[in-house]
């Protein structure tokens, strides 16, 4: 017997502002590649929207590593492709852990069968550099960290780790979700052999796709691999056959022709933009937002001078309900923030200021919607927009 037939109506979404830590809103640009007519996955026009592709990525990475592509998942696939890539069993890997996606990155390390040395950081705080060379004292194949931890609105500092990895023989692996195209990410300069992050987030791209990029030693390691890299859909060198530019593409998977097209136009418009201007568009706007909030009475939960603008971290004050706040925010706004993860759970939101979500509009009427509902949910606040409208002069 058949299974009675299901009836809807055509699908309807709601309009929203996306201030979480992704997605974020789609730049017109991008949405209308959404909609440009479907092309064949070896179709001689579309590898070209990939070399396009390819060639914006480099832009946007700031390197000249022949190995970058897109990954066709999102930025957890990212991190699952660095790590399966680099690591074989046996390998030590000198992970930093200052929040959720530092832990999955240790996870996956260990998954990959590595001797996981986690180097532990306060959430809210992020690793001294004297610790990550003291971790190395012990051969390693990778130091791994996350740039952006979105769990905590901390950004790691990146100058030097380079130099101590390759002092000692280590790769240097950085997960950027959270942070390329609203954060300067220079990869050649800052010496990062491993690196990807995710369509989704500053880039403005739809959830889909994880740029990825390896340095010459990075895929000379991989080369010289004992065996082979145990997940075959994320094996790189197999990938790279397909978003070669050079040589004959072979089939490696269906690639997702209508993500490729929305991430070019995405990294079309960084570099519209430029970086150094996206960049300083996120600083501007994350210091507002952050003394808006400060203005409320409300306390940022990273440490001075760790704070990312491109995800910021307050505490809920005692005696709110974060659901109900967040809920109403929601309701009455279309406003979409983020709740807090691990043990800041119902303790933390988190607004994202990424991508083209990142606006001064956005800023001054996220901080009105959020003083007008806390002060009905009798958190008693003011002063929030006209400080954020201050900074913003
Ligand atoms: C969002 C995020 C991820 C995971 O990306 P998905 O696209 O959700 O798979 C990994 N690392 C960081 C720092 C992130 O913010």
């Amino acid at each position: 017997m058949e299974l009675s037939r299901p009836s809807f109506d055509a699908l309807h979404t709601p309009q929203r502002i996306l201030l979480a830590p992704g997605p974020t809103n789609l730049p017109p640009a991008v949405s209308q590649a959404l909609i440009a007519p479907l092309l064949g996955h070896m179709d001689p026009a579309f590898l070209q929207i990939m070399d396009e592709t390819k060639a914006l990525l480099r832009y946007v990475f700031q390197t000249t590593n022949e190995l970058t592509i897109a990954l066709p998942a999102t930025g957890g696939a990212g991190m699952e492709a660095a790590i399966a890539n680099v690591i074989e069993p046996g390998d030590r890997a000198v992970i930093i852990v200052a929040g959720v996606f530092g832990e999955r990155m240790a996870e996956i390390a260990g998954r990959c069968g590595a001797d996981v040395d986690r180097i532990e950081v306060e959430w809210g705080r992020a690793a001294e550099l004297e610790a990550i060379e003291s971790a190395l004292q012990r051969k390693a194949k990778v130091v791994g960290l996350v740039h952006g931890e979105t769990s905590t609105g901390v950004e790691q500092p990146l100058a030097g780790i380079a130099q101590v990895a390759h002092d000692h023989e280590a790769l240097f692996l950085v997960d950027t979700v959270a942070t390329l195209g609203g954060v300067a990410v220079p990869v050649d300069a800052l010496g990062i052999d491993v690196c990807y992050s995710g369509g989704q987030k500053c880039l403005s791209a739809p959830p889909g796709l994880s740029p990825i990029t390896f340095s010459t030693q990075a895929v000379e390691s991989i080369k010289g691999r004992r065996q082979k890299v145990q997940s075959w859909y994320l094996d790189v060198s197999l990938l790279e056959q397909y978003w070669t530019e050079t040589g004959a593409r072979v089939y490696h998977h269906t690639a997702p022709v209508l993500m490729v097209y929305a991430l070019r136009e995405a990294c079309r418009l960084v570099a519209e933009e430029g970086l150094e201007a996206r960049v300083a568009r996120h600083a501007r706007c994350a210091s507002a937002l952050r003394t808006g909030l400060q203005a409320m009475g409300l306390q940022v939960f990273a440490q001075e001078p760790y704070r990312l603008d491109t995800v910021t971290g307050v505490l809920v004050p005692e005696g709110v309900n974060d659901a109900a706040v967040r809920g109403r925010l929601l309701e009455e706004f279309g406003i979409e923030i983020a709740g807090g993860l691990g043990a800041y759970r119902g303790r933390m939101w988190r607004v994202g200021m990424m991508g083209y979500s990142c606006s001064e509009a956005n800023v001054l009427l996220f901080l009105a919607a959020l003083g007008k509902i806390l002060n009905e949910e009798g958190y008693r606040n003011g002063g929030g927009v006209e400080a954020a409208t201050v900074a913003l002069r």
